[in-house]
């Protein structure tokens, strides 16, 4: 169970209104992808459903459950970052441990999955090691797998892939996909980039300036853009 619900989600900053009333609906276990030209809202709006920065009016519901006013670690939602926000004091197995433990997860239980995340994303042979003795490409992957242990409802990505080379953002790419597969939790992704949005998502959501310019399938949007602005993002080559 993981769909999510937002209802009239407006932000200002200062005088600044940067989301102008999103409304979107995210069934359980879709993968859902917001994209648009940087600075239209998606950080923020993707932020506002992790609860780490409040709307100015409008809700968020996961699970048919109201949680706009709950903190984050109340939502059942884990998110990653572009820059992987690893503690760089802590090994990679301490990275993944944290917030289970935070949670008063029991010993056992956090290296249990520990043991089944790393495995499913090959990080057993770095679990010691530090975040700067990691590459870039590894250092998201304990980024992803500290947000599987958690097991949560719903993913949230920002730009994962966007401090790799090209290379390994085809890599992490798949490996993202198949957890999708894997696991059918619902993943909320963000990007700036039309070939991630085209191969990953289930739904693209196309934002512009803070409001939604068109939601569909991906070959719905490319064939049957609502409007100029949509035909110039989806449709043009990068
Ligand atoms: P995107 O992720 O699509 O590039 P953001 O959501 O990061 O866009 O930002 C949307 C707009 O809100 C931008 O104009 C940005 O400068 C502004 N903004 C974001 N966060 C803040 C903040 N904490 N204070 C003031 N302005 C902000
Ligand atoms: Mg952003």
């Amino acid at each position: 169970m993981g769909s999510l619900k937002i209802e009239n989600v407006k932000k200002s900053f200062g005088p600044v209104e940067v989301l102008k009333g999103i409304d979107l609906d995210v069934k359980d276990g879709e993968f859902v992808v917001f994209v648009g030209p940087s600075g239209c809202g998606k950080s923020t709006l993707l932020r506002i459903i992790a609860g780490l920065e409040d709307a100015s009016s409008g809700d968020v519901l996961i699970d048919g459950q109201r949680v706009t006013n709950a903190p984050p670690a109340k939502r059942g939602i884990a998110m990653v970052f572009q820059t992987y926000a690893l503690y760089p004091h802590l090994n990679v197995r301490d990275n993944m441990a944290l917030g289970l433990k935070q949670a008063g997860t029991p010993a056992a239980e956090i290296d249990q999955r520990i043991g089944a995340s790393s495995a499913m994303l090959s990080l057993e042979p770095y679990l010691k090691r530090r975040p700067a003795e990691l590459s870039g490409g590894q250092r998201q992957r304990v980024a992803i797998g500290r947000a599987l242990v958690r097991e949560p409802k719903l993913f949230l990505f920002d730009e994962p892939l966007s401090n790799l080379d090209a290379a390994l953002r085809v890599n992490t790419r798949l490996e993202i996909a198949q957890l999708h597969n894997r696991l059918k939790a619902t993943m909320v992704y963000v990007t700036h980039d039309q070939v991630e949005a085209m191969t990953l998502a289930d739904r693209i959501v196309v934002l512009n300036a803070g409001r939604v310019e068109q939601v569909g399938a991906p070959m719905e949007l490319y064939n049957k853009p609502a409007n100029l602005f949509v035909a110039g993002f989806i449709g043009s080559p990068k």
